[in-house]
């Protein structure tokens, strides 16, 4: 095995993925915020408003659950991380939080953000209306009909969301949109990134800003199990940042296994899939060098999944240097298989999963426990979304 590389060096690089890939007009943008992520992060000021955000506005701790009859039903003892629970019903508060504060000590006053379910732009729409800063959301437009429910929630927010036309009019023309508009306004605005992708610093920065969920983790399962390492954690990966979170304070216990479930979409052999790690190569995509989808001339494919917030053709350098050192392992999960996750998670605990979540609830049949091990899942998301997609699926 490889030595593990989970911090990265001063250029950016976890190994030999990350890195900052960016036109010229952004390396000033990018030095400045590197220059001062980390002391901001580390600040008492930023810290104090941070946690105290994270428990009143975004009602943090989430609970640890013990699920007794998935439990059963698998033989092991299966925790639930739920950050469901949080306000706008996944884990992406977390983030936006942290980095809404960031901005503002920066002295920014216009914050961009691009969304491809619109997840990300509701929460960083939400956290700009908490603020008082301008903020404006670039979406595919097919998106935006796609989503229309969350375009009207971000507008409702008072956040501006203009449409991506170029490309498919998906994420990756959405992102575009927002780094052009970042070169445009260089000194009042900030770029709130979503996930653990984009150039170095961000997926450091988003990575240390979901830890919180690993931290719980620890001290939770202490609590209710007697140990703090637990043998197995379990999340799903779009770009990867609830899984990074949920793994990162584990990565140096080498014995609790780190899983990831990516998308299959239709099947990795389908060509309708958003596995990048068991179908794609190395690339550069937003910046960063990772594991990406696409052809043999280097074009991006088009990904696809049932579930939006999986849709995405490339994934966090952390994780491609968690695959590549084998810290982690990534396996994918198919549209049917996260749906029958969905549905049993339902039946057996009450709790409707977001689309993406159930992916990593898929991994629990296809995983061999001891009776005495303990499982932690991280729900990162409710599945209220979701429901136009359950509804044809289950004909509720
Ligand atoms: C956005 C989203 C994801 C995927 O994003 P990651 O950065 O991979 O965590 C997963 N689950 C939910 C509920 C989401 O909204």
């Amino acid at each position: 095995m490889h030595k593990t590389v989970f911090q990265p060096n001063e250029k950016g690089f976890y190994g030999d993925f990350g890195g900052a890939f960016i036109p010229e007009m952004l390396i000033p943008n990018i030095e400045e915020l590197k220059a001062c992520y980390l002391s901001i992060l580390a600040s008492e000021s930023f810290q104090k408003k941070y946690q105290q955000l994270l428990a009143d506005y975004a009602g943090r701790p989430s609970p640890l659950f013990k699920a007794e009859r998935l439990s059963s039903k698998y033989g092991a003892n299966i925790w639930l991380k739920r950050e469901d629970l949080n306000h706008t019903g996944s884990h992406k508060i977390n983030n936006t939080i942290g980095q809404i504060l960031v901005a503002r000590e920066m002295g920014r006053e216009r914050i961009i953000a691009e969304t491809g379910a619109g997840q990300h732009g509701v929460a960083t729409a939400t956290v700009c209306a908490l603020m008082g800063l301008k903020c404006v959301v670039y979406m595919g437009e097919v998106d935006m009909e796609r989503q229309a429910p969350n375009v009207a929630r971000m507008r409702m927010l008072g956040a501006e969301v203009l449409p991506a036309t170029s490309g498919n009019g998906t994420l990756k023309d959405a992102t575009n949109e927002a780094l052009r508009d970042w070169i445009a306004n260089p000194t009042d605005t900030y770029y709130l990134i979503g996930s653990v992708v984009g150039p170095h610093p961000y997926p450091d920065m988003v990575a240390r800003l979901q830890a919180v969920i690993s931290s719980e983790i620890k001290i939770q399962l202490k609590e209710k199990a007697g140990t703090n390492l637990p043998d197995y954690v379990l999340a799903c990966v779009g770009g990867g940042s609830n899984a990074a979170g949920s793994f990162y304070h584990f990565i140096n216990d080498e014995s609790v296994q780190l899983i990831g479930a990516e998308a299959a979409g239709l099947g990795v052999d389908s060509g309708e899939t958003a596995a990048s790690m068991a179908c794609g190569d190395e690339g550069v995509i937003h910046g960063s060098k990772t594991y990406l989808m696409q052809s043999d001339d280097g074009q991006i494919i088009e990904p696809y999944s049932i579930s939006a917030g999986l849709d995405y053709p490339g994934v966090g350098p952390l994780h491609a240097s968690l695959k590549q050192s084998g810290r982690a392992s990534y396996l994918p999960v198919t549209d049917r298989e996260a749906l029958d996750a969905a549905m049993e998670v339902t039946r057996l605990e009450g709790i409707i999963p977001a689309l993406e979540s159930a992916h990593a609830l898929a991994l629990l049949p296809r995983l061999k426990f001891n009776a005495s091990d303990n499982v932690v899942v991280t729900i990162s998301g409710r599945g209220d979304k979701d429901m136009d997609t359950y509804m044809k699926q289950f004909k509720l």
